[in-house]
């Protein structure tokens, strides 16, 4: 083996994303905590609801964004853990299978067959930077395991990110809505009236990105049922103090 190649081993070795453990991409335990049913967590995002304290819709995460959960996220999406991809992946459609038969039974209550599973959309800037659209990754994974469970679930890239809307790393709460609402919009070419669609999201914080996303959905007539994301940010510690918490009826 090359010289270079062994010291880069040396200065850069395999470390788990999660916990930092050596020699080991994602440790069994980091993974576990992101592993586990999905449980509901739009009450904790203030800008899912539309000021009257209800929030928008059902929005199911398979765990807290916080401790070795919240390090291998930020490692997959912002610090080039590409070799991440396919765990997240496989923990995320788990999560996904243990909810899709309450899904499956939404889309019968409407009354329509086919359920569309649209990505929230990322900027172009991230998209380049990360190399891939990781979003639209976990939405393949969800509507997968969907079908595979009774919801007839396909993958749509319904939505994208307008003109002017900056990466969202470094943002702050008030910086990000400003940054998506708004912005979010069908692509091109795309029909949605009539069609019933969960959305699917890497990390809920504020929920400013989910709710453009239901809000552009909505406005080309589709019937939003769900969210499904990785992990959401579960207290208020980390929101803005100019973001009032969501009055409780
Ligand atoms: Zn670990």
């Amino acid at each position: 083996m090359a010289w270079w190649v062994e010291l880069g081993r040396v200065i850069v070795p395999v470390t788990c994303a999660g916990c930092g453990e050596l020699d080991v991409g994602w440790c069994p335990a980091c993974r576990a905590h992101l592993a586990g049913p999905m449980v509901r967590c739009e009450e904790d995002a203030p800008r899912l609801d539309r000021l009257d304290g209800v929030p928008v819709l059902p929005v199911w995460a398979c765990a807290p964004y916080t401790g070795p959960v919240r390090e291998a996220v930020l490692a997959w999406k912002d610090r080039g853990r590409a070799d991440l991809t396919r765990g997240v992946g496989d923990v995320f459609a788990d999560g996904v299978r243990g909810v899709a038969a309450s899904i499956a039974v939404a889309v019968r209550a409407e009354g329509l067959g086919e359920l569309l599973v649209v990505g929230a959309p990322s900027s172009r800037a991230a998209v380049r930077r990360r190399g891939a659209d990781l979003v639209a990754g976990l939405a393949d994974r969800a509507a997968s395991a969907l079908a595979a469970h009774g919801a007839p679930a396909r993958p749509v890239g319904a939505l994208e990110q307008g003109r002017g809307a900056r990466d969202q790393v470094g943002l702050g709460a008030r910086a990000r809505r400003r940054n998506v609402s708004g912005r979010v919009r069908v692509r091109p070419g795309i029909r949605l009236r009539g069609a019933v669609v969960v959305v699917v999201d890497d990390v809920l914080t504020t929920g400013a990105t989910l709710a453009g996303a239901v809000d552009a959905l909505e406005g080309a007539g589709a019937r939003v049922l769900a969210g499904l994301v990785l992990a959401a940010t579960p207290s208020p510690a980390r929101r803005s103090p100019d973001i009032p918490a969501p009055t409780r009826r």
